[in-house]
């Protein structure tokens, strides 16, 4: 019984795996041996592997909104005393920032090591300045008041995720502070939620062939030779997020919690998948509470605030991006950028880290703000924008895994982690 179990659990994060591998060969045939024409383009890149693809991504969305209202209903009605919730929310900001602004300082640093823009054949590129030109940031201001809802059916509604944060938070505390004489709704939410989770189970078992279709369309579509002008800028982007992953989050996880960083990753990889499949943070925000309880022992408590607020939030791997794109932009056009401007692309690329939504290609938009505000040109990123899905995917990758590390430090430092789970977890 127990060695069914095992198989069991190992089944899903290897057929993953092997569904991401198998994907990304599969993807590549299509490209380079199975002749263009309607069977091929119409029938199986667009047809098939685009409507199974993007019908697992609407089946993981589709849980999104109902699981994160009521998961952080139930979480911050456990948590009750408000001093304590403030206590959890500020601890998490200061992670997340943090762990930002230290993505954008190795961006920039892995950036001036490879120097990507220096040597660059702009012919070669193919540039999509029409595109940028229709692209637009919200500013701060709009940012900052978006976090209050004025319509809560409304946030509800559009998925807006920070809206829904905050009005779910006052519900749970009120609930608290009711007790008993708010039982029946108590109880609907705790229930609610429960059905929340098992669906989230059913939809993940769905996860090998999602991917399979996910990764397989995109290298369909990409091949390789896109990469190649560009070569030196993706190598910089991808360098400086490993460092992000293996280094900085792995060992703050250590320092912090003393947990095993290998079987942290180990245990968290389909989830890391998951994001790198569909490059949206927010339908990963169902799996990750999931798997940080199932599989690490964090408290859903902890994990129903600090994940939603990390996927709306907390964007390194977008940031690093962004730090990489800005040298690479200033050498691409000979501009030179002195120390208060890096200074400056820290502090703008945390912020535009706070204001990109949880979806594909969002960091290329708030990429306009960095780059406004040390002058670079927008047309640079029309250079990037062909090469960015698989940057957006990796990212993402990086982007949850931030969130789900800060997540287990702050439930550490809250007594809110069973060790035991994590430890015997296979
Ligand atoms: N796709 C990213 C995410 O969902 C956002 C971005 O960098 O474009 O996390």
């Amino acid at each position: 019984m127990g060695k069914t179990e095992k198989a069991k659990k190992i089944g899903l994060t290897t057929k993953i795996f092997i569904a991401l591998i198998a994907g990304a060969i599969f993807g590549i045939i299509l490209c380079y041996l199975v002749p263009s024409g309607h069977v091929r383009d119409d029938i199986i890149v667009e047809g098939i592997l685009y409507v199974i693809g993007q019908g697992f991504i609407r089946l993981m969305k589709m849980l999104v909104v109902p699981l994160v209202f009521c998961s952080l209903v139930c979480g911050s009605m456990a948590i009750g005393d408000t001093k304590k919730l403030g206590t959890v929310g500020v601890r998490t900001l200061i992670f997340y920032l943090f762990t930002t602004a230290l993505a954008i300082t190795v961006a920039l640093t892995v950036g001036n090591i490879i120097d990507p823009g220096i040597g660059l054949d702009m012919s070669a590129i193919k540039t999509n300045a029409a595109d940028v030109a229709q692209m637009e940031a919200t500013s701060l201001t709009d940012t900052l008041l978006n976090i209050i809802p004025d319509n809560p059916v409304n946030s509800l509604a559009s998925g807006s995720m920070l809206q829904i944060i905050v009005f779910a938070l006052i519900i749970g505390v009120i609930l608290a502070k009711l007790g008993d004489r708010a039982e029946t709704v108590s109880n609907f939410f705790g229930q609610f939620n429960d059905i929340m989770m098992e669906m989230t189970m059913m939809v993940m078992s769905l996860a090998p062939v999602g991917v399979f279709c996910l990764i397989s369309r995109t290298f369909a579509n990409i091949g390789f030779s896109a990469f190649l002008p560009l070569g030196k800028y993706m190598i910089g982007v991808l360098l400086a997020l490993a460092i992000q992953c293996l280094v900085v989050y792995l060992g703050l996880l250590k320092v912090f919690t003393g947990l095993n960083p290998i079987k942290f990753i180990k245990n968290f990889f389909p989830v890391m998948a998951f994001a790198f499949s569909t490059a949206t943070s927010n339908a990963t925000i169902p799996l990750s509470i999931d798997t940080l309880a199932k599989k690490m022992g964090v408290s859903k408590k902890i994990s129903s605030f600090t994940i939603p607020l990390g996927a709306t939030i907390n964007m390194d791997g977008t940031a690093i991006m962004q730090g990489v794109a800005v040298v690479f932009a200033a050498q691409a056009f000979g501009i030179h950028l002195t120390m208060t401007d890096y200074i400056t692309v820290i502090g703008t690329a945390t912020l535009a880290s706070i204001g990109t939504a949880g979806v594909p290609s969002v960091g290329l938009v708030t990429l306009t703000m960095v780059f406004n505000s040390v002058g670079l040109p927008v047309e640079a990123i029309g250079l990037i924008m062909g090469i960015d899905r698989i940057l957006d995917m990796t990212r993402t990758a990086v982007n949850i895994t931030g969130d789900a590390v800060c997540t287990t430090i702050v439930a550490h430092q809250n007594k809110a982690i069973d060790r035991s789970i994590f430890e015997n977890a296979q």
